[in-house]
């Protein structure tokens, strides 16, 4: 893909851009092979430019805190976006709204919420990765997710038009969002309330502490490897098909929460697949219900 054209729209830019940079480097999993090029644009303007230089049909993707992907060892063509320049980390405070750009990490949230006792996002703050993975993805957790708190959201399509969009428009379901594949998100604007400092401070230590002690928040993770089916509980279901204990070379089920797998230090992203894989095989097997992933798989294999 590096021809000569395309690189010429690089010399232009004003971000930073690296050819085979490793995504493992990137991913919560620490695996995932080159990026061609791996660019992270210096601000929205640098953005918009090269979106109107980079042919519509080159392979062009967006990578956040990547703690909900599973980025293959063969790597990803083309051009992978991160938003992580000082210009896409803003907070801004308006009334009782909240804009957050893509590139903030969720955790940081929490100095905002409570320096100006904002509440309803307390959520927010626990779920490792950024604003904009938080839209695709819909996270959410303790009863709360994206969908109960956006109101609208920036958005730059392929062409480089810039525009807002409400809620409505992104489609969102439990862990799931149906907008078009090619939108970046900008930044979200959130509806808050207003709410005592030291509550927030409670629920976010709550939190923290419930996270601790079920999940392996420090090992290399994705969170939870499967959606819960309709009824049914993926962990449950995973546990009744036997596969706790399950490992394939360097990746395996994790001791603490068997919806989450591990990658122990040297596994591969094809052994951290081929461990989920068995897992929807098993649990089929097992129950008849056929589990889908809701870590995202992307790139290519070697
Ligand atoms: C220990 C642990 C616990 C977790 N617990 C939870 C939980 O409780 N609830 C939950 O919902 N998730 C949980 N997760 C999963 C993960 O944190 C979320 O899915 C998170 O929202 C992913 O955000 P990210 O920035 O890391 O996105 P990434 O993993 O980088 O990307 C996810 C998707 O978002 C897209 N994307 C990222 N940024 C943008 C953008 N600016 N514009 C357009 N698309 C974009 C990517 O292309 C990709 O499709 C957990 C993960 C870990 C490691």
């Amino acid at each position: 893909m590096c021809n000569k054209n395309i690189m010429e729209i690089f010399a232009n830019v004003k971000g930073k851009y690296l050819l085979g940079e490793r995504l493992s480097k990137h991913t919560r999993f620490g695996v995932g092979g080159p990026a061609e090029v791996m660019f992270f644009p210096h601000d929205l303007e640098d953005l918009v430019s090269f979106l109107k230089h980079y042919p519509q049909h080159m392979p062009l993707c967006v990578l956040g805190g990547g703690s909900n992907l599973l980025v293959r060892d063969g790597g990803i063509d083309g051009v992978v976006l991160k938003l992580s320049a000082p210009f896409f980390k803003k907070i801004e405070k308006k009334e009782n709204r909240l804009t957050c750009f893509a590139g903030v990490a969720n955790a940081t949230l929490s100095k905002t919420l409570i320096e100006n006792q904002i509440g309803g996002l307390e959520f927010l703050c626990s779920i490792p990765g950024t604003i904009g993975g938080a839209l695709r993805t819909n996270a959410g957790c303790f009863a709360s997710s994206v969908s109960d708190v956006l109101q609208s959201a920036l958005v730059v399509n392929r062409s480089g038009t810039v525009f807002e969009a409400k809620k409505e428009a992104f489609g969102l379901s439990y862990r799931h969002s149906d907008f078009p594949k090619d939108w970046i998100i900008v930044a979200l604007t959130f509806k808050t309330e207003a709410k005592p400092a030291e509550q927030i401070r409670q629920t976010l230590e709550q939190q923290k502490q419930y996270r601790l002690l079920h999940q392996p928040c420090n090992a290399r993770t994705a969170g939870s490897t499967f959606k819960n089916p309709k009824d049914a509980r993926a962990w449950e279901l995973i546990k009744q098909a036997g596969c706790e204990n399950l490992s394939c070379g360097g990746a395996k089920v994790s001791e603490k929460h068997c919806n989450f797998l591990i990658n122990t230090g040297n596994a591969s992203a094809a052994d951290l697949e081929n461990l989920g894989d068995l897992i929807v095989q098993k649990v089929k097997e097992k129950t008849g219900i056929l589990l889908e992933w809701e870590v995202q798989k992307t790139g290519k294999k070697v």
